[in-house]
């Protein structure tokens, strides 16, 4: 029973960091933005993304944001 609770908890430990982690730069986040989709990005990944594009759209689910 220990084992599966230890295994319990790096599997949850690693979700958490994986929640952290912007999938643009795959690092932590750095002022964190929310998308109305409720993806997140860093502010400054999420800049550069746009730059390139003629859109404003999620990074991941490429679904619009609303926000301007
Ligand atoms: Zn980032
Ligand atoms: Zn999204």
């Amino acid at each position: 029973l220990d084992v599966i609770q230890d295994m319990m908890q790096d599997k949850m430990a690693s979700m958490l960091e994986e929640d952290l982690c912007c999938p643009i730069c795959q690092d932590i986040f750095k002022d964190p933005v929310l998308l109305s989709c409720s993806h997140s990005f860093c502010k400054e990944c999420l800049k550069n993304w746009w730059r390139e594009k003629p859109e404003r759209e999620c990074p991941i689910c490429k679904r619009k944001s609303s926000r301007d």
